[in-house]
């Protein structure tokens, strides 16, 4: 599903390379989970990913699929397929919930050559995946993030997985900032869209959340690279004791 390369990745400001030749498989059906150190580069990883300005590709390749993601707008990352869950979601005001949640759908149904959802269709699409993640549908009145609790925005992130259906979802998590309901959210959200054909990397710092989302694949990242890939076990040892060791073994 998700196939990365050699990936060289350097910011355009001042050259400071980030990525340094990373490589990372993420089948489908599959949830990987990325730990490591602050300033590793994991939320450079999913912004190049995504396709946000400031940071130059140098070398490697990111596919998703087919498709060669690097060569592609953000926009067009999006109706491939891939959801960035914002570390920090912004806030739009003036633009409802239900607005931009349309829109973005029926972007990606136009780029895919297909026909956009009619305002009916769309309410009860919303209302249906709102109400099967247990969702409250009111809060998709209001605008976009504004006033949102953290855990809001968290629902909504994963109310519009739900409803845009990505094949491959990327989160990125605070370092600090998922309380324990929010973590539970996060996790029952991840879990109930878990299915064949669809992917998740989950980008967190703490092994807690992968209590409630169980990975198939756990990856170490230091330094701009992958320094080791494990199971479910490798988050454990991390939890009990850091990175220390591994860093070391990575030498
Ligand atoms: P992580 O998410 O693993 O904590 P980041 O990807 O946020 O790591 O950062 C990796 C390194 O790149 C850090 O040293 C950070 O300061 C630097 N960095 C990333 N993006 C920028 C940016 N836009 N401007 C300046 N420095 C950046
Ligand atoms: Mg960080
Ligand atoms: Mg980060």
């Amino acid at each position: 599903m998700l196939d990365i390369r050699n990936l060289h990745v350097e910011l355009e400001e001042d050259g400071k390379q980030i990525l340094k030749g990373l490589d990372l498989s993420v089948g489908a059906g599959q949830v990987h989970a990325i730990m490591g150190p602050n300033g590793s580069g994991k939320s450079t990883l999913s912004y190049v990913l995504a396709g946000r300005d400031g940071y130059s590709v140098t070398e490697g390749s990111a596919h998703l699929g087919d498709v060669d993601l690097l060569a592609l707008e953000p926009e067009e990352r999006a109706s491939a397929g891939l959801f960035l869950a914002f570390q920090y979601p912004v806030e739009i005001p003036g633009v409802g919930n239900m607005t931009f949640l349309r829109t973005a759908l029926n972007a990606q149904r136009k780029a895919r050559g297909e026909e956009e959802v009619s305002s009916a269709d769309f309410l009860k699409l919303v209302r249906q995946k709102a109400q099967s993640l247990r969702i409250d549908a009111e809060m998709l009145k209001r605008p976009i993030n504004v006033g949102f609790s953290g855990g809001e925005k968290k629902r909504n992130e994963i109310l519009q997985m739900a409803v845009l259906e990505p094949r491959m979802c990327i989160l990125d998590e605070t370092d600090s900032g998922l309380d324990v309901d929010a973590m539970r959210l996060v996790s029952e959200g991840v879990n109930a869209l878990r299915d064949a054909g669809r992917a998740f990397l989950v980008i967190t710092h703490y092994q807690r959340l992968l209590d409630h989302i169980t990975p198939d694949v756990v990856h170490i990242m230091a330094n701009g690279r992958i320094i080791k890939t494990g199971g479910p076990e490798l988050a454990l040892e991390v939890e009990r004791n850091g990175y220390a060791d591994l860093l070391a073994e990575a030498q």
